[in-house]
């Protein structure tokens, strides 16, 4: 469902992303880790067109992401997307939080929109707090009230930038786990993240960068156990 084929970005002058290529098939889960830096979130975010490109192409779906906004919708419409920091909105309840994209960005009816929205925050254990506001909730929770809001717009695809990086250590498991379970219902997934645990379960597929570039690619058990890179190997004596 994404294939991304010589993809190069630069920032200004400096060569952040080199002729990187990655294919997903649907259902597929990829981890991609790599040192701070290494261009990680930038990949991710280009996929959605946070960033523009300057070479290559990304394919979402059928669809070439392009200058063209439709493209650019019928892509963003495809993706669902989780930051490190969760981007709630502080002066919406929870539950306003969650229907503000199916109704305002879908034109859902509003009756609707809530029924979703109680849904995915039922299936995050959230289901309670739905109208309280996020200052109110922990880290985690709010965590999981973003995997939520991100899901009630109902994406063939989901991208996770360090969803758990911000979190205590206690807070860390809740999210995965809700990560864990959307992955075993089949959702097709991209996550940046340093959970090697996590990985090694959930994985299809590992990413590993450095500098911009893909240094490894590869199924998941041959990562863990036979990294055919150095730096790779070097990165999980480090992590592990
Ligand atoms: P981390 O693990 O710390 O999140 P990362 O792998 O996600 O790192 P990126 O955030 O993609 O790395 O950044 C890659 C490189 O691009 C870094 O050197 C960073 O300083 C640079 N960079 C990121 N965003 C911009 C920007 N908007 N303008 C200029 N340079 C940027
Ligand atoms: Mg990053």
């Amino acid at each position: 469902v994404i294939d991304v084929a010589g993809l190069n970005k630069w920032y200004d002058q400096f060569h952040v992303l080199k002729d990187v290529n990655l294919q997903v098939k649907e259902r597929e889960i990829v981890v991609v880790c790599g040192p701070s830096g290494s261009g990680k979130s930038t990949l991710i975010r280009t996929m959605n067109r946070l960033e523009e490109h300057q070479e290559g192409t990304i394919t979402v779906d059928g669809t070439v992401l392009t200058n063209d906004v439709k493209h650019i919708e019928q892509i963003r419409r495809e993706v669902g997307m989780v930051f490190q920091q969760f981007n709630l909105f502080p002066h919406m309840t929870i539950l306003e939080n969650v229907i503000s994209g199916p109704v305002h960005v879908r034109n859902m009816p509003r009756k609707q929109a809530e029924e979703i929205a109680y849904n995915y925050l039922e299936r995050v254990g959230i289901g309670a707090q739905a109208h309280k506001f996020p200052g109110q909730l922990s880290g985690g929770q709010q965590q999981r009230v973003a995997i939520a809001r991100a899901l009630a717009m109902q994406p063939k695809i989901m991208l996770f930038d360090e969803p758990t990086s911000a979190l205590d250590p206690e807070m860390i498991k809740e999210v995965l786990d809700v990560m864990r379970e959307l992955a075993e219902q089949g959702m097709t997934m991209i996550c940046v993240t340093h959970e090697m645990g996590f990985a090694r379960e959930v994985a299809d597929t590992m990413v590993f960068m450095d500098h911009g570039q893909i240094v490894e690619y590869a199924p998941v058990k041959e990562f863990f156990t036979n990294p055919r890179e150095e730096r790779s190997r070097v990165f999980l004596e480090q992590i592990l």
